[in-house]
């Protein structure tokens, strides 16, 4: 079988979404200093809203998501995946965070728990440790992760984040505007 190398590199830039179900409770480790916080538009799927370019809202305000690479402790071994937080739980985690002294960012030790299917993430810090593999602790690890959740390219190496958003905005526009015309 012939594998395209740029598939290759795209499945080992993808995270699996971590889900959480309700009753359980997962130890999960932070991965980054900050949250990579968009806005989607439902279409039939689920698509990233380009800002003010966007057809479908011109960068109104709306709904945010956020999303953290974050490890996964709990199981038989330490996994990266990717976590998606609301604002209220986030801002939650920062405000308990604060309590306990602790910073929220890279390295922090948190329970992530729902309580019932419908319920909203509870996430609690605990501790910290410095002990994350390089790899997983940025914030490009996100934004590789996130785009290619939403079928958008991902950085080149030498790329800036504006670089690539300048190359990624043009094709989120187009996303958006198919889908508008197939609805
Ligand atoms: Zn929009």
């Amino acid at each position: 079988m012939i594998c395209d190398p740029k598939n290759l590199n795209r499945s080992a830039r993808s995270l699996p979404m971590l889900k959480i179900r309700a009753g359980h409770e997962a130890e999960i480790q932070i991965c980054s200093q900050s949250v990579l916080w968009l806005k989607t538009h439902w279409l039939g799927r689920q698509l990233i809203c380009p800002g003010p370019a966007c057809p479908m809202c011109g960068g109104a305000e709306g709904r945010a998501h956020g999303y953290v690479t974050v490890i996964l402790r709990t199981g038989q071994r330490p996994r990266p995946y990717l976590l998606e937080v609301s604002p209220p739980s986030w801002e939650r985690l920062i405000s308990l965070a604060k309590m306990e002294q602790l910073e929220v960012g890279t390295g922090l030790i948190c329970t992530a728990s729902r309580r019932k299917p419908k319920s909203p993430l509870t996430i609690e810090p605990f501790g910290r440790s410095e002990n994350i593999p390089t790899a997983e602790a940025s914030i490009r690890r996100t934004l590789d992760a996130v785009s290619i959740l939403y079928g958008l390219p991902v950085m080149r190496p030498a790329e800036t984040q504006e670089q690539w958003a300048a190359r990624s905005i043009p094709l989120a526009c187009s996303m958006i505007g198919q889908a508008i015309a197939q609805s």
